[in-house]
């Protein structure tokens, strides 16, 4: 059993957004927010979080090092767990050490965590010393990969699938931002535990479908195995879509720009340009050609990265015409 310690607050709230269904063609369209999960201006990584934290403090852990880009929210949100849950934080960021301190990485700092920069390429290699480092110094580093994506760290979506669930909206379909896999494999196995009958969509931030859905399936094993669950996953349980990632992690194309806005502007949702801009991108091109039908339920799961939309050059970028 792993332990889980609460950071979220849950259940997070699902609400229709009529005026954007307007272009989905008789589906109707909601949303759940997890973008309110709580836990230093929430998102996602929260709920992966208190079951790694919560492992963590089973372990006698005294800090969480994590690693992530500069602008991550899976480390801003390391951060704040760290600060509510009395441990220090060392996270490794990949990218240059910024002159601006702004958006995550200002909350990183603010939540007193100590950053560390390196380069992608280097980066599980720098992780890997910073542990042995604290190690040697007489310090318990708990380490959480990238992401917070690992079996353990699947399992907050395995409960949110569970929480979904007990809302009783029963969508036909649930679209997602997908990037390390961690929340679509929670999700998978949430739905084969509970006989979810919607079809779960992720919308592939960085990855190529085949080697990514390869990836999540193994994930989503590694969680029923770590529950002791005889269930197993194929790449054929994982539909993942990589039409919206060809400019590039992090590279805002006018087709985020445009989802970004049109959420503020339609249903006063704030999404973020890289992960929930994206993902909402391919949401609307989907409904525009047709892919949803009449009387459907959509359901879109806003993953958070809220504070992302206060960093240049993004800002400035949303409000080109
Ligand atoms: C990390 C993140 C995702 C992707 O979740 P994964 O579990 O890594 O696939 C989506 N949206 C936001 C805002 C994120 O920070």
């Amino acid at each position: 059993m792993i332990e889980r310690v609460s950071l979220a607050h849950l259940p997070t709230p699902i609400e229709e957004l009529p005026q954007l269904a307007q272009i989905f063609g008789g589906a109707r369209l909601f949303i759940k927010r997890d973008d309110l999960t709580g836990l230093g201006i929430g998102g996602n990584k929260t709920r992966k979080l208190e079951f790694l934290a919560g492992d963590a403090l089973a372990q006698g852990a005294d800090m969480l090092v994590s690693t992530g880009a500069v602008q991550s929210n899976h480390c801003r949100q390391v951060a704040a767990a760290a600060a509510k849950l009395g441990l220090d934080c060392l996270l490794v960021l990949a990218g240059e050490e910024p002159r601006k301190i702004q958006g995550n990485y200002l909350l990183d700092r603010l939540s007193g965590a100590k950053t560390v920069f390196t380069t992608k390429a280097k980066r599980d290699q720098t992780l890997q010393n910073v542990v042995d480092q604290a190690r040697q110094s007489g310090r318990r580093p708990y380490l959480i990969p990238y992401g917070g994506s690992n079996a353990v760290g699947a399992l907050g979506y395995f409960e949110a699938m569970r929480e979904l669930v007990a809302q009783n909206l029963a969508p036909d379909w649930v679209v997602f931002a997908s990037s390390s896999g961690g929340t679509q494999a929670g999700l998978i196995l949430g739905a084969r535990q509970t006989g979810f009958q919607g079809k779960l969509l992720g919308i592939s931030i960085e990855f190529d479908s085949a080697s990514f859905a390869a990836h999540i399936a193994d994930l989503a094993n590694q969680a029923a195995s770590l529950c002791g669950l005889n269930e197993s996953f194929s790449i054929a349980d994982v539909l993942i879509r990589d039409d919206y990632c060809k400019a590039g992690y992090g590279v805002i194309t006018a087709a985020e720009v445009e989802a970004v806005r049109l959420f503020a502007q339609k249903a006063a949702i704030l999404l973020d340009p890289v992960y929930t801009g994206r993902a909402a991108a391919g949401l609307l091109d989907l409904a525009r050609k047709g892919f949803f039908k009449t009387g459907e339920r959509v359901l879109f799961w806003h993953t958070g990265g809220t504070p992302a939309l206060f960093v240049e050059p993004y800002s400035s970028g949303l409000l080109n015409d």
